[in-house]
């Protein structure tokens, strides 16, 4: 698991774990750390490995299933941390790709909706091929993955790995960072301040956010399954991004209310996915619902809070 010590990376390895696999972690804890996989380390069949999948990517022994996550995923990081973007999408890509090649292994690159880039298809499919502005400051990312997208498909056709692309739609949950920039968190961590939550623009433009748990169950269900992809997983619930902040107003119980900022460049006017193929091909849907999953979120990010204070 490349990036297992990220926010997805933490809840995959621990899900892999209960289900009986032996997990190893690669991670240069560029924007994840240590304490996100903290609670592992006693598991006998849990190892972290330090290391920089841009330098090499190397595992003793044999290797069933390479899941590839390791890669700045919010705005505020990729934006910080252009070329490290662009290269563990694209060298770092190729050398977990390596990893899977030699070992026999299935392969699971972690894609993203970003690959849509400002959709001009609505809701997105997987057969779009996405209004992205390479020379824009989000192309860095997004490039990366479409890049990324491209190799895995190369590996599969000229030295036929057992490849699988997934491309994720916004996912929340427990171990999100406060300061990473995304929405939600963004959202929770002011509310809980009692500070007013910062809307982009008018708030109307849409996000699907899903439930990381959810997220978790589909991605496993594609490494096991050996469909191509790529695969959307998200919850197509599409909610604007107003009513997000709204509802995390309510949910905290905050007084401080909304305020409105400047939009960022680029930023997308709607998102959300078809994910009749995830349905069809591994009976695949989201079940948490928003609620749920935000009064989960909330309750983590007032205890991480109440520990640090
Ligand atoms: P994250 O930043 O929490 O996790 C990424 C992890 O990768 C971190 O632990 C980081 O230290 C590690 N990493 C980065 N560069 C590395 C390198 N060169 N070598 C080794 N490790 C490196 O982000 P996340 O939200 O958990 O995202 C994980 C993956 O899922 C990313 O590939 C991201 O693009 C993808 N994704 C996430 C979302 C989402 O909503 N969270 C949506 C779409 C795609």
């Amino acid at each position: 698991m490349t990036g297992g010590a990220g926010f997805l990376g933490s809840h995959l390895c621990t899900e892999l774990l209960d289900r009986g696999a032996e997990v190893v972690c690669l991670d240069s804890f560029l924007t994840g750390t240590p304490a996100n996989v903290a609670h592992l380390m006693d598991r006998r069949t849990f190892r972290l490995v330090r290391c920089d999948v841009t330098d090499f990517v190397h595992v003793p022994g044999p290797v069933d299933l390479v899941l590839h996550f390791a890669s700045p995923a919010s705005p505020v990081d990729y934006l910080q941390l252009p070329i490290e973007t662009l290269k563990v999408g694209s060298i770092g890509t190729s050398h977990a790709l390596g990893l899977a090649k030699e070992k026999g292994a299935r392969f699971v690159l972690a894609s993203t909706s970003e690959v849509y880039g400002d959709p001009q298809v609505h809701p997105q499919t997987e057969d779009y091929w996405g209004h992205v502005n390479p020379v824009g400051p989000r192309g860095v990312y997004d490039e990366a993955k479409r890049f990324g997208e491209a190799i895995t498909t190369a590996y599969r056709s000229t030295h036929g790995v057992d490849t699988g692309i997934v491309r994720i739609f916004n996912t929340y949950g427990p171990r999100m960072r406060p300061h990473d920039g995304r929405a939600i968190p963004t959202f929770i961590r002011q509310a809980l301040a009692g500070e007013p939550v910062t809307v982009a623009g008018d708030g109307t433009q849409t996000r699907s956010v899903c439930y990381v748990d959810d997220l978790v169950r589909g991605i496993l269900a594609l490494a096991a399954h050996g469909h191509s992809g790529p695969m959307n997983i998200g919850n197509p619930t599409e909610l604007t991004v107003r009513q997000i902040a709204e509802d995390v107003v309510a949910a905290t119980g905050s007084r401080a209310g909304l305020t409105f900022i400047e939009r960022p460049v680029d930023d997308p006017e709607v998102r959300r996915p078809d994910t009749s193929l995830a349905a069809r091909e591994l009976g695949w849907s989201p079940e948490v619902p928003w609620a749920e999953g935000l009064d989960r979120t909330v309750s983590w990010f007032r205890q991480v809070s109440s520990v640090s204070a």
